[in-house]
């Protein structure tokens, strides 16, 4: 059936030739579009909706969070903003709390987590195994996040866990443990850094994502300088996140590459880190995504929104760059084309905020304007 949405006062399509339009129309038909261009051209359909001249964009797609998890760390959130330093070793008690879980539980978390992100606009989205950290509670991480998510990508390597000792663990994670989770996921990721997996461990869990097939993602560069960037270059990564403290060369690195520099700003903020250097990217040619980073730990929000504002109010990029790496970023950052760009052939993906251009999502922060979303053609919020 196709669907006619028409009235929509700014349309950004982040396609080169459509770009940016003004009273535009868009068709579906069924889970992907048909048709993009002015209303008065618009073909029949048969369903129109007017939306009034509301701004509409592509769904976002959140390229990165970790759903699959039980228990709750307010206690540590807490102590953090009463001045407690952040440290990667708080991931083991979602760890313990997640292993405790029931299928069912960890399900209907996830759940509860993705149809929250949905009705803030988010259309795709990424999520990771990483509380479960032996095999069968990482195999059951990833049978649990395929039923709900667009994107999963295996984090055996998120921690060594506590009382293992780190290069049988890694030995664990390129063996049994990837040989088990690998026909359940398209992605692995590895935490470079202090106090998770040095540069020489977390390559060898990369080379055997490789061998497998699959693609590769890095979380690098978060609490201070590190290798984690210059890896995800050299193999090859689709994305490397966080990018928090980069030197001159991690930047020239990234530019020469199809590496995504993937910023987690409410990450940085959870976290009272710096937050990334943008603009030092973007003007070096970078491609850059935003992603909330969802987690229990460092990152407790699935709004995109929040992220796009953030990335416009404190981190210098423009709203046009925001809302483009909140979109396209992040379906690059995937490796995706039919998703976070508006045109036919595309997912029917749409996301109608109620305010008359996009540049609202900054200029009144913190405010919900999400007032439609379509996810592959169909009403989701
Ligand atoms: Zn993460």
């Amino acid at each position: 059936m196709a669907v006619l949405i028409t009235g929509i006062g700014e349309l950004t399509t982040n396609d080169d030739e459509l770009g940016t339009l003004t009273g535009a129309a868009i068709v579906f038909d069924g889970p992907v579009i048909a048709w993009v261009g002015p209303a008065a051209a618009a073909p029949d359909a048969d369903e129109r909706i007017d939306v009034e001249g509301r701004a509409a964009l592509p769904g976002w797609v959140d390229s990165h969070t970790h759903l699959v998890f039980a228990g709750d760390r307010t206690a540590e959130f807490e102590a953090r903003m009463a001045g407690q330093p952040y440290s990667a070793g708080g991931i083991a008690v979602t760890v313990d709390a997640t292993r405790a879980a029931t299928d069912a539980e960890l399900t209907a978390n996830l759940r509860r987590h993705v149809s929250e992100a949905v009705r803030q606009g988010t259309t795709c989205l990424e999520t990771k195994t990483g509380y479960g950290l032996t095999v069968a509670d990482e195999v059951r991480a990833a049978r649990i996040a395929a039923a709900a998510a667009d994107e999963v990508t295996f984090l055996g390597a998120h921690l060594v866990p506590p009382g293992a000792d780190a290069e049988s663990y890694v030995d664990l994670v390129c063996g049994e443990m990837l040989d088990s989770v690998a026909g359940s996921v398209r992605w692995v990721d590895v935490f470079c850094e202090t106090g998770a997996f040095d540069e020489a461990q977390s390559e060898r869990v990369l080379r055997a994502a490789a061998r497998h097939g699959l693609g590769l993602r890095v979380h690098g560069n978060q609490l201070g300088p590190g290798p984690g960037v210059r890896l995800a270059v050299r193999m090859g990564a689709a994305s490397v996140d966080h990018c928090s403290h980069l030197s001159d060369s991690d930047v020239e690195a990234l530019a020469s590459s199809d590496t995504v520099a993937t910023l987690l700003p409410a990450c940085d903020l959870s976290t009272r880190q710096p937050l990334a250097p943008a603009r030092r990217l973007l003007d070096a040619g970078v491609t850059v995504a935003l992603a909330t980073n969802a987690n229990p730990g460092s990152s407790y929000t699935t709004s995109m929104g929040f992220c796009v504002a953030t990335a416009v109010l404190q981190m210098g990029m423009s709203v046009a760059e925001a809302v483009r790496a909140a979109t396209l970023g992040g379906a690059k950052a995937l490796r995706r084309t039919d998703v976070g760009v508006l045109r036919p052939g595309a997912r029917a993906d749409l996301h109608v905020l109620d305010a008359p251009s996009r540049t609202h999502l900054a200029y009144r922060p913190g405010v919900p304007l999400t007032w439609r979303v379509w996810r592959q053609g169909t009403p989701a919020a």
